[in-house]
């Protein structure tokens, strides 16, 4: 497939694939409708007028039968183009956007391709000024790059700009990048520095990483904003605006993304492998995915020294405080607000409806991590059940169940934990006491006040415990 973009000054991008069918009759042109990281459909097939095909040089039929759907009837083995275009003004993580000094696009937005050919090579060639800056992990010389699939293509975001930040450095096997545009402030000496320790411990910490080329892409936007999207070969972060000092939230976000490299680009539920971008995908270890990713996000910044002990208990209270001041008593449990991460995920749902599958998985990762420490006086813990997913599904690119979490973490703990999945991940039980008596362990008291408000106080002399917590 070829693919040709070049953007017009109406905030529209002007789109071309050419391909060589394999076959005359018909065949159906695809629009992904979701975005692997956002469970939920966006239908980015609104932002297209309308297709035309051309079969050579004659023009040929091409009708709308579904929302992200085309149908085309081919007569002969020409090479079939299909021209439209995309209005590329979604200003967030995984959109695309148009503008007179900005070109950014993720690819997963507006490329159309036939049923069935996700698996195929691509080129996509980029038309911006000769005189631009390019930020992207897609591989080739600049404006014009190939991938080995349609997956590769649309998993990799790029940005050009008049100028463009970008800082290299070599971590293990791995080349990583921090890329990307807006003021130089924000690519800082102190974000870099914290980037490359996040980095480096994440890597050792797992083992190795996946991939040999990672870019961190930061897009510096005018408006007040805080969006990351994780991909393999990358992560797109938003953040705006310029005036506001992004840093910690920069840390966080790129430490969260930087694991989801291994915890869904490459440790993935069995339903999302592969992805099918044209349905609803439902799976029940969405928790698994955010939640792990969410806790051990902000762990990794205090157990590599980004932040302070003290910096990372006021966090681990705020994920707390957003898990039971918002969603403490709703009536779903983990698993049902996993499934439902389709319907109301993640805007505004039902009052009492749902949990958040990142903070309250953040607590269930908490409690999984706290009851390992425990049991085995820190000799296990969250990375135990981490290593080992790597092996048995990450490595071996095999998907794995909500069954298959469980057994594995069992088979770390080396017992049973039914009690625990029930009352913790199948249920709608309150946890306030439970995760009390688990931050117990760690020297950290867990209340609340008679206002209501909860607290996370260093229990006395427990200095040499909290420390283990950070190991
Ligand atoms: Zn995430």
């Amino acid at each position: 497939m070829r693919y040709t973009i070049k953007p017009s000054d109406d905030g529209f991008l002007n789109i071309e694939l050419e391909f060589l069918p394999t076959r005359t009759g018909i065949w159906e042109i695809l629009l992904p409708s979701w975005r692997p990281g956002r469970y939920q459909s966006q239908h980015f097939a609104k932002n297209i007028p309308s297709l035309l095909a051309f079969s050579g040089i004659r023009e040929c039929a091409i009708q709308k039968i579904a929302s992200s759907a085309w149908q085309l009837s081919v007569t002969d083995l020409s090479p079939i183009r299909i021209c439209y275009r995309y209005w590329a003004q979604q200003a967030d993580a995984g959109g695309s956007v148009v503008a007179a000094d900005l070109l950014y696009i993720n690819f997963i937005n507006c490329l159309v391709f036939p049923k069935a050919w996700e698996n195929k090579s691509c080129t996509v060639h980029i038309v911006h000024p000769a005189t631009w800056q390019t930020a992207t992990s897609l591989r080739g010389k600049v404006g014009t790059y190939t991938t080995k699939k349609y997956r590769e293509l649309v998993d990799s975001p790029f940005l050009a700009a008049p100028s463009v930040f970008s800082y290299a450095w070599k971590e293990g096997k791995t080349k990583f990048y921090l890329e990307g545009i807006g003021p130089a402030t924000h690519f800082s000496k102190k974000l870099i520095q914290a980037y490359q320790q996040i980095a480096a411990f994440q890597v050792q910490w797992m083992g190795d990483f996946p991939v040999k080329n990672y870019h961190f892409l930061l897009w510096i936007c005018p408006k007040p904003y805080y969006h990351g999207v994780e991909h393999t070969q990358s992560t797109m972060m938003v953040m705006g605006p310029p005036e506001r000092d992004c840093y910690e939230d920069l840390i966080g976000l790129g430490s969260h993304e930087l694991f989801h490299v291994w915890n869904v680009a490459t440790i993935r539920p069995k339903a999302l492998l592969p992805y099918v971008y044209t349905k609803e995908v439902f799976f029940d270890t969405a928790w698994v995915v955010e939640g792990i990713t969410t806790y051990l996000g902000d762990w990794f910044l205090g157990a590599s020294g980004v932040i302070s002990w003290e910096e990372y208990v006021a966090c681990l209270l705020g994920n707390l405080k957003l898990h039971f001041e918002r969603d403490g008593r709703s009536e779903q449990s983990l698993l049902d607000s996993s499934v439902d991460i389709w319907l109301d995920g993640y805007g505004p749902a039902l009052p009492g409806k749902r949990v958040s599958i990142y903070y309250k998985g953040a607590l269930v990762a908490l409690a999984i991590d706290l009851m390992l420490r425990q049991k085995f006086s820190h000799s296990k813990s969250m990375r135990d059940v981490m290593r080992l997913m790597q092996e048995k599904y990450g490595r071996l690119q095999a998907g794995y169940t909500r069954q298959d979490f469980y057994a594995l973490v069992e088979e770390v703990y080396e017992d049973s934990l039914a009690d625990f999945w029930y009352k913790w991940v199948e249920s709608a039980q309150p946890l306030e006491g439970e995760i009390a008596a688990l931050l117990r362990f760690v020297g950290l008291h867990f209340h609340q006040d008679p206002e209501g408000q909860f607290h996370l106080d260093p229990l006395p002399a427990t200095e040499e415990i909290q420390h283990a917590f950070l190991r």
